[in-house]
């Protein structure tokens, strides 16, 4: 690359930090490391209604959590800031005299009523809503008679006329925006603080970001800032526009959408792992030569290129984030497994907020036991949940087991070994299991499964004997005995 790698993420502090948003911060991520630059996070937050309070602090703690890092930002002093936008105000002021001096701007003294009613009477002669440059041109008698009005301005930029502005777009190609199409747009309002579309021009350009990568939604704003690049005769910056991510029904996702988990925030409540979310994050869009799926940050910065990211959307698939996430929960230490599940488990109230060293340890097996089956760790609530009520409530498939003829038999042969032993471990467990197949003669299936489902409720579930030994004596001697004194119940 000839010139100096820059990139941004830029969020407004509208919330926590959208699934889409923390791709397309990942993709700058990569693309800045992969050729070697600087990853800046920058706050736009100009458009003050709608930021909420904390956000900026949630939005930091999320990109923390997904793992990335960065080399400018709030937190983060560089040669560029501040990097915050309304740490910027003089700077945008400056640069906003500068474009009303050479008339490249003016002021706008039309009331919100006013511009309504010219928005409403176009639509209704079925013209595209725009500005109709009514202040283009005031004399100084009308602007005194707006100001004793009492009337503020806005700030427009004048837009010029008949002319093509084309984005050199890496993923989309060329595309090309006729000037006509779009009025004259307000860059600064009457309280002096520039919309978006200026602020993230002069923030670019002077913080010298060589490569803007952001979603698709904000295509049809670049037309408007490479205006103002014009206007300033400044060298544009490339552009990457990111294509959206479709919620499962292959829709557009929005805010309100419920088919689609869509904040980082929650999947890391959810007890998903950030390196699962990254690598499914970046196969959203992006996709590395060859079959494999499975990629660390290194390889994901390694073998980023903007032109295998994909021109058309994506589609959210969770059964595929669950697969990875289960992926990466196999492979990941017990300990760490342990941390994400146990609080699930005190706050759904299977565990007191306080553990003695031996309700840890126990707890700590119980979560082992589920290690390869989780697809995120707040599921060790529902996996584990046999192991916590008095009553097991056995399904059709269960019911069906515990219906066979040999089962009461099993149980109370069963029961009669583990009551009468001092012992109780797994080893234990596998010896009484043998002791009962040569008592009764039943075996194999017919007397592991009815085990099995007597005492967990389940036909599927991970090892018997552990299982058993971590109900502990008391749970299962009375949930065999139960099934077999109610056999009738089951046939
Ligand atoms: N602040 C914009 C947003 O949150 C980002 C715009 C950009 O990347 O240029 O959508």
């Amino acid at each position: 690359m000839s010139k100096e790698v820059r990139v941004r993420f830029a969020p407004s502090p509208t919330g926590h930090l959208h699934i889409g948003g923390a791709r397309s911060a990942l993709f700058n991520y990569f693309f800045a490391r992969h050729h070697g630059g600087k990853f800046i996070i920058r706050i736009e937050d100009t458009d003050r209604k709608r930021n909420v309070e904390d956000a900026e602090a949630k939005l930091i703690e999320s990109m923390r959590w997904i793992g990335t890092e960065w080399d400018e930002s709030i937190d983060k002093e560089g040669q560029y800031g501040p990097y915050r936008s309304m740490d910027r105000l003089e700077i945008y002021t400056e640069y906003l005299n500068k474009l009303l001096e050479e008339g490249k701007a003016y002021h706008c003294y039309c009331t919100e009523d006013e511009l309504n009613e010219e928005r409403e009477a176009q639509k209704a002669r079925g013209e595209m809503p725009r500005y109709s440059g009514k202040c283009r041109c005031l004399t100084s008698e009308q602007i005194s008679t707006f100001k004793a009005e009492g009337r503020t301005s806005s700030i427009r930029f004048r837009v010029p006329e008949n002319k093509e502005f084309v984005v050199h777009d890496h993923i989309r190609g060329e595309v090309t925006f006729d000037s006509n199409g779009i009025g004259d747009f307000v860059i600064a309002r009457p309280d002096g603080i520039p919309t978006y579309n200026f602020a993230v021009t002069i923030d670019d350009y002077l913080m010298k970001i060589s490569h803007v990568i952001r979603g698709e939604e904000h295509l049809s704003n670049t037309p408007r800032q490479l205006m103002i690049y014009d206007a300033f005769g400044w060298e544009t910056p490339d552009f990457a526009h990111v294509s959206l991510i479709l919620n499962p029904d292959r829709q557009k996702m929005s805010k309100r959408d419920e088919s689609i988990i869509q904040f980082v925030e929650q999947y890391r409540e959810l007890g998903y792992l950030p390196e699962a979310l990254v690598n499914f994050l970046a196969l959203l869009g992006w996709s590395p030569e060859g079959e494999e799926e499975i990629f660390t940050m290194e390889e994901l910065i390694k073998r980023f290129t903007l032109d295998r990211v994909s021109k058309s959307p994506s589609v959210f698939d969770i059964e595929k984030l669950n697969w990875m996430n289960n992926h990466y929960m196999k492979l990941a230490p017990l300990e760490r497994i342990v941390d994400l599940a146990l609080p699930h488990m005190q706050k759904a109230g299977q565990l007191p907020e306080q553990l003695s060293p031996e309700q840890r340890a126990w707890a700590e097996q119980v979560i082992a036991l589920y290690q390869e089956q989780m697809a995120y760790a707040a599921q060790i609530v529902n996996l584990a949940s046999l192991f916590f009520t008095n009553e097991l409530e056995y399904n059709e498939e269960a019911k069906q087991v515990l219906a066979e003829e040999q089962v009461p038999e099993v149980m109370r042969a069963f029961h009669e070994e583990i009551v009468n032993g001092d012992d109780y471990t797994p080893d234990f467990i596998k010896q009484a299991l043998k002791n009962v197949q040569k008592a009764t003669g039943h075996k194999g299936k017919k007397l592991f499964m009815p085990v099995r489902v007597a005492a967990t409720g389940v036909t599927h579930g991970p090892d018997l004997a552990t299982s058993l030994y971590l109900l502990g004596r008391d749970k299962v001697a009375a949930r065999v005995l139960n099934v077999a004194d109610n056999h009738k119940q089951f046939v």
